[in-house]
């Protein structure tokens, strides 16, 4: 039922009031005395909190209605509020027809897959425990969550010098971020800003695609940076000053060669491009390969020495304030970079990306041939990863040979510093697989 990110589908199908009950039953039931329940512009948001809300308060535990509120601030707020978990109503940039359930802990963790698991099995053997007639749990309203959030940004960031900025909210509820921006001196045009769970505006997913519009404002005003949200803002991703999409790779060595100082570490998926560990070794930084998704980026991020974690996908942690991916608070640090050292495009262009090969091979039986390939691979390179698929890394570059979660699909990829080694990489690797069908 729960993947790593909650439970996501079209409403009326997967995606209930029937399971919204169970799971707020289950939450309480797994020990959870007091918990927190949020939503992005979803329609069916309503109602699927309001079911989740009473599953909580069935079971014994009392609620926070934090009413529509943007995914860090739902998952920031289990602390704020001294409650024990967070429930978050989203499909994230999934599109208008479907919603989701995420759970959040107090370190603003999402659940992991014990605790996805012991949820899982409550709801499977109906094991749930209701409160008595006169034991139910309360419900409390707060409104101020955004507030709380945005104080919050203001208070982690400076930003040097007053900047034009262009926020593409992607009607969503990542609107906190215009309002910190300007409390940090910076003056701030909104796009797409109002709340609407149908979004009219563009799709949820901020891709170079879909970000046509701001991409376009950006060229024509030579605003200082732009910056935009998915659905329920754990995402942020940034367009420079002459209307360029910035690349995510990119995006994540400059925020990690902004935290970084000598023995610490960076967390990032085994898919990450080398163009990162490039611009954190002069410091003496290095980093830390995790299984593909912000979840497991979180848990790497949770140790001491580690000072940022990101994925590609456009999730940024800074563990030191909150291990949720937080849209707003990427977009003040992002600001504060620009203010400090330039032009994002120039910072961009600092970072130095390599030729990057991709290939999709279709197989039957993927486990088994997988792994074959792991041993091959094994057998061939010395320095081998299995975190997450293979991941070999040779003087030149890295080859990732790893199996699609839901298509019958080997994805390949190879990256190195020189073309003529990617080309080889590649070759290498799509080798690899054949030899293993
Ligand atoms: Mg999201």
């Amino acid at each position: 039922m729960f993947g790593t990110s909650g439970v996501r589908g079209p409403v009326g199908e997967e995606v209930t009031a029937t399971l919204a009950v169970s799971i707020g039953r289950a939450v309480a039931t797994a020990g959870a005395d007091r918990v927190v329940v949020g939503r992005d512009a979803r329609e069916s948001g309503e109602f699927l909190a309001a079911a989740a809300a009473a599953g909580v308060r069935e079971a014994g535990a009392d609620v926070i209605d934090l009413g529509l509120a943007s995914t860090p601030a739902v998952a920031r707020s289990v602390a704020w509020r001294d409650a024990d978990a967070g429930i978050m109503i989203t499909a994230s940039h999934n599109p208008p027809e479907d919603n989701g359930i995420k759970l959040w802990t107090p370190s603003g963790q999402a659940f992991d897959a014990d605790r996805r698991a012991e949820i899982e099995s409550i709801i499977a053997e109906d094991g749930y425990s209701l409160a008595a007639w006169d034991e139910s749990g309360g419900e409390e309203t707060w409104g101020g969550a955004v507030d709380r959030h945005a104080e919050a940004l203001a208070d982690a960031v400076d930003v040097a010098r007053p900047l034009e900025v262009v926020v593409d909210v992607g009607n969503g509820v990542g609107q906190v971020t215009a309002r910190a921006l300007a409390e940090l001196g910076c003056s701030v045009t909104t796009l797409n800003g109002q709340p609407d769970g149908a979004f009219p505006g563009r799709p949820s997913e901020p891709t170079e695609e879909t970000l046509e519009a701001l991409c376009a404002h950006m060229e024509a005003t030579g605003a200082d940076l732009g910056v935009a949200h998915d659905g329920d803002a754990d995402r942020m991703v940034a367009v420079d000053e002459t209307g360029t999409f910035v690349p995510k790779d990119v995006l994540l060595a400059l925020f990690a060669r902004g935290e970084v100082a000598e023995g610490t570490t960076v967390a990032a998926p085994v898919d990450t491009s080398l163009c990162v560990d490039d611009a954190i070794a002069p410091a003496g930084a290095s980093v830390v390969r995790t299984k593909v998704g912000d979840v497991y980026v979180a848990e790497e991020a949770a140790k001491p020495e580690t000072v940022f974690g990101g994925e590609p996908s456009g999730a940024w942690i800074w563990p030191d304030e909150t291990l949720c991916p937080d849209g707003p608070l990427a977009a003040c640090k992002l600001a504060a970079l620009v203010g400090t050292d330039g032009a994002l495009s120039k910072q961009v262009a600092s970072i130095e990306t390599y030729p990057l090969r991709r290939a999709s091979i279709e197989v039957d039986g993927k486990g088994a041939v997988m792994e074959r390939v792991a041993a091959a691979v094994t057998d061939r390179y010395d320095e081998v990863e299995t975190i997450d698929g293979v991941r070999a890394e040779t003087d030149t570059g890295w080859i990732l040979i790893r199996a699609s979660g839901t298509q019958p699909l080997i994805r390949v990829t190879a990256e190195a510093r020189e073309r003529a080694d990617a080309d080889d990489l590649f070759a290498e690797a799509k080798a690899l697989v054949a030899g293993a069908r």
